[in-house]
């Protein structure tokens, strides 16, 4: 009978899965450390910069759409100011930001000069006698 045949392959199958899972698990791994970082890196500028990336997307499509004949000349000449003005508010957002980055690095200076500390696990700014973080429940350093 063919079902004894059966048993070799699945005996390969599983075999095969395990070699698959062990070899791609370091890869696993540095995509989670990647994951990871991401969210780590997450700030206003990222959020900014990657909503600049996403309107000149949009802009691409808009003239991949123009020109395959999708949009007619109005449409296109409409979509693209509106594009074009959030693509300069986007822009503007990004220099404010920058400009109140430094600002702000100031402000650190001055609020260690002030003996704050903030919490090592999620940066909640701890009170004066805190043990424990109000946000997290983190131990205080
Ligand atoms: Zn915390």
């Amino acid at each position: 009978m063919s079902g004894n045949d059966l048993f070799p392959l699945a005996m390969m199958a599983i075999i095969l899965i395990g070699v698959g899972v062990y070899v791609s698990q370091p890869l696993i791994r540095a995509r989670s450390e990647d994951i990871f970082h991401d969210d780590y890196s997450e700030s206003p500028m990222h959020e900014l910069l990657s909503k600049k990336d996403s309107v000149y997307t949009e802009m691409k499509d808009l003239e991949f759409d123009y020109s395959t004949g999708k949009l007619s000349e109005f449409d296109y000449e409409d979509l693209k100011a509106k594009y074009s003005g959030r693509a300069a508010e986007v822009l503007k957002e990004i220099d404010d930001l920058e400009a109140s980055a430094s600002d702000e690095s100031k402000k650190e200076d001055e609020s260690k000069k002030e003996d704050q500390s903030f919490c090592s696990a999620c940066g909640f700014k701890l009170q004066e006698g805190d043990r424990f973080c109000q946000s997290c429940g983190a131990g205080a350093p």
